[in-house]
């Protein structure tokens, strides 16, 4: 808590007040009221709004009981058995005379017109995990309000150090990282990261992030393990085990969203069944997402009401295959292929051959997301030439249907920021 005074004098007093089925007096029910109104309710405590308007919201507030509105002005005797009092109505002689009951009942009171008048000053608080923060810098709300985000975020994404001295439980969190851009993770994600004493990373996902992380940090790179793949997972899961057995916070960072095509219940049940703890932290999928960066939608009003994501990893003739791609050709709507790179030529002809149109619009994005990112555009009968000519290779995403284009005009790809924005 930072605290200066708005006038000349000492600082106040920084408190946590415990409200909880204690009357507090909110007076006038316009803006301030709505601002600070749900702390008060999340505090639990016995609001009496004495207000002859109110805006929208308050009014629903009061209508679901979450307060109790008297519709009229301000009356003495209104602070009686107040412990607190919040005196924001737009007449300054009311709020004049209602703080003066205030200050003889001694009751605190917070003023909206006049902080040097009021016995105390509301800060600009947050809440993140457990923690609140509350800034006071009293001249200057807009800074507090800063202190306040810079703090909060920092909490949320990790970068802003602070330990849990109480409670660090060992085990691991599998987390979806995103498509690729590092800003794509979610703050629970980031913030794990940070906290990780190991990361075991996959080839996909937000790599850049591993730059960034303390130096104490060991970071794993599952890509680099020397198996075949069957191999390489059971190696995966053994060092998860392994680390987290002895006691480590481990984070597993995957591409994406972990539960799609990410095997993510695979690892999650080999570390359950060896009675590791496991939460799985979920990512932005690459099948919206990197469409989305390349400016395709995947459903769009009026042309494609469904979407449905498919694997390209075996080949539709494949016996192991449980797709039923005569099926997926019937459809109208959108079709999101991952991993189906490779086999894209074979998969268009399965599709044209039950019967969608050969001249339906398919897009290839490579690389979505990140600055490699690439847009090729083609038709489901052109699609295997365009992805020879143009020599696109995986990761990339494959969209097949109308909604390749539905954007207008003046829309760009908007999910990579511009280089000079992003973090260094
Ligand atoms: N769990 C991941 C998908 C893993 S399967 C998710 O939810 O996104 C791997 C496939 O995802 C790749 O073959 C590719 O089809 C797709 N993919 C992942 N990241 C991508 C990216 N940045 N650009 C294009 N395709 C991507």
């Amino acid at each position: 808590m930072i605290s200066t005074p708005p006038v000349p004098g000492p600082p106040a007093y920084p408190v946590g007040l415990r409200l909880e089925g204690r009357r507090v007096l909110v007076l006038g029910g316009g803006a301030v009221a709505r601002r600070r109104l749900p702390a008060l309710v999340a505090a639990g405590a016995d609001i009496l709004l004495v207000s002859p308007e109110a805006t929208p919201s308050v009014e629903a507030m009061a209508e679901a009981g979450e307060l109790r509105w008297e519709r009229r002005g301000y009356r003495p005797g209104d602070l009686d058995g107040a412990w607190y009092a919040l005196i924001a109505t737009d007449d300054p002689e009311v709020n004049t005379a209602a703080s003066a009951e205030a200050e003889e009942r001694r009751v605190w009171c917070v003023r909206s017109d006049d902080a040097a008048a009021a016995t105390a000053w509301t800060p600009a608080t947050g809440r993140t995990d457990g923690v609140t923060v509350a800034v006071l810098t009293g001249r200057d709300p807009r800074r507090s309000a800063a202190v306040r985000d810079a703090v909060v975020e920092g909490l949320r994404d990790g970068t802003l150090s602070a330990p849990r001295h109480r409670e660090r439980a060992p085990g691991v969190a599998i987390v979806g990282g995103g498509p690729g851009d590092p800003d794509l993770i979610t703050v629970r994600g980031r913030r794990l990261l940070a906290e990780a004493d190991v990361v075991i990373a996959d080839r996909l996902g937000p790599r850049d992030l591993l730059d960034e992380l303390p130096a104490h940090t060991e970071v794993i790179d599952a890509a680099k393990i020397p198996y075949g793949r069957a191999m390489a997972q059971q190696a995966i899961n053994d060092a998860l085990i392994e680390h987290a057995r002895a006691g480590r916070t481990v984070v597993r960072l995957k591409g994406g969203d972990p539960y799609v095509f990410g095997r993510g219940m695979e690892e999650a049940n080999a570390l359950a069944e060896q009675g590791i703890a496991v939460t799985v932290v979920p990512g932005i999928t690459s099948a919206v997402s990197v469409p989305g960066a390349a400016g395709i939608p995947v459903t769009h009003r009026g042309v494609a009401h469904e979407f449905t994501v498919v694997s390209g990893h075996l080949a539709p003739d494949d016996e192991r295959s449980l797709i039923d791609w005569p099926a997926l050709a019937r459809l109208r709507g959108t079709l999101v292929l991952l991993m189906a790179v490779e086999r894209a030529g074979a998969i268009a002809d399965t599709l044209i051959r039950h019967g969608r149109p050969p001249t339906t619009p398919v897009s290839v994005v490579q690389e979505g997301t990140t600055a490699g990112q690439r847009r090729v555009d083609a038709t489901l009968d052109t699609l295997a030439r365009a992805i020879t000519d143009h020599g696109l290779r995986p990761p990339a995403v494959i969209v097949v249907g109308e909604v390749v284009g539905a954007a207008g005009p003046g829309i760009a790809a908007t999910a990579q920021p511009p280089a000079g924005e992003r973090r260094g």
